[in-house]
């Protein structure tokens, strides 16, 4: 591992823990579902590779990965995230279940055209959810193998294991919150119940050209404003999360938003998104800007101009500008960004919306 500068302590930080995560990477292979009572979790495509290949130039997609160390100073420096080719085989992929949960639980999304029925609806968020969870399990074996691995900060050593030990709090608060949300899905699969989501359903007329599975926890709403003072403190303890499906089946492509009624904040980023009038091209920047496990098309990416890619790859930066950099809320300024540079990134025309009510 390469000596970190003194004067990048957060930053060097966050470059350990990114680091370790690559090369953790899918490590964890026991089913989410059975546990060690299963076989081995295979590696299966959260986005189905079918999907993928109509967005691949010579097998392969971009996308955002864990980033090097050198390319996370370059991510400070520029305030650019940039994309990086990945073989469609690998893209998208996890080791989330068994052979037989892998296929028992997702036939019904893989193999038949999305219509969506209740139960198509629950497996896109269920899927979408068991990934990002996957992925936190890994962080946090990472971040524990840091924690035990003897840093070589020299006389830094004990500021910098404090500084991870004081990542464990917080990262196990959304920990068990995502698990616990995981394993009350899990019962509702077991039980064969589907637990009744909203959902927006909208099949465009094209095969998009970003695809995802992906997990939001709106912090802002569609127009940008701050969400988090509509909620009274005690709800502050629960992250409320919605999913986002884009993907394409026989029929063509379609985009699938689902989130619990109940809560305030998915409630209020959906209504804003309504009143855009189901804006493709910013729900994009946002995706771009919060979510990870999207894919796009490299021919798309090209024939953007170099304004809108510098402001995609602003957006995904984020993430870690507001990690390595406390003196600014990056997160409000992504937003006034996103807001005052509205961009046509797609050319998506609907078809056809159906909206459920949970
Ligand atoms: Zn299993």
């Amino acid at each position: 591992m390469k000596r970190i500068p003194g004067n990048l302590k957060i930053k060097a930080y966050h470059a350990i823990t990114s680091e370790k995560v690559r090369q953790i990477g899918n490590s964890y292979k026991t089913c989410l579902i059975g546990g060690n009572s299963c076989a081995k979790a295979i590696s299966s495509h959260s986005v189905p590779v079918s999907a993928l290949k109509t967005i691949a130039h010579v097998g392969h997609v971009y996308t955002f990965q864990s980033p090097t160390y050198d390319e996370l100073n370059n991510i400070y420096a520029t305030c650019k995230y940039h994309p990086k080719l990945l073989g469609i085989k690998k893209a998208s992929t996890y080791y989330g279940f068994c052979n037989i949960h892998d296929d028992s639980i997702f036939s019904e999304i893989e193999k038949f055209d999305i219509h969506p029925t209740n139960k198509q609806v629950f497996l896109f968020h269920f899927r979408a959810y068991s990934r990002t969870l996957y992925q936190n399990i890994n962080g946090d074996i990472a971040l524990r193998e840091i924690y035990n691995t003897k840093i070589p900060f020299g006389q830094e050593s004990i500021d910098a294991r404090l500084k991870i030990a004081s990542y464990f709090k917080p990262q196990e608060a959304a920990f068990l919150d995502l698990s616990n949300n995981y394993e009350r899905m899990k019962l509702c699969l077991e039980a064969k119940k589907n637990p009744m989501l909203s959902s927006i359903f909208i099949r465009i007329n094209c095969i998009p050209d970003v695809m995802c599975s992906a997990i939001l926890s709106p912090v802002y709403d569609f127009e940008g404003n701050f969400l988090l003072p509509l909620l009274i403190e005690n709800e502050l303890d629960f992250c409320q999360t919605m999913s986002i499906t884009i993907s394409k089946d026989s029929t063509g492509g379609f985009i699938l938003l689902s989130w619990n009624d109940d809560d305030i904040l998915t409630g209020s980023f959906i209504k804003t998104f309504i009143k855009s009038g189901f804006d493709f091209n910013r729900l994009i920047a946002i995706i771009f800007g919060n979510t990870e496990n999207f894919f796009f098309d490299e021919r798309w990416w090209h024939s953007l101009d170099d304004e809108r890619r510098n402001l995609l790859m602003y957006f995904a930066s984020v993430t870690f500008l507001s990690i390595a950099d406390l003196s600014q809320d990056h997160w409000q300024l992504m937003y006034r960004t996103l807001v005052n540079n509205q961009k046509k990134y797609v050319n998506w025309q609907i078809l056809s919306i159906d909206q459920i009510k949970g």
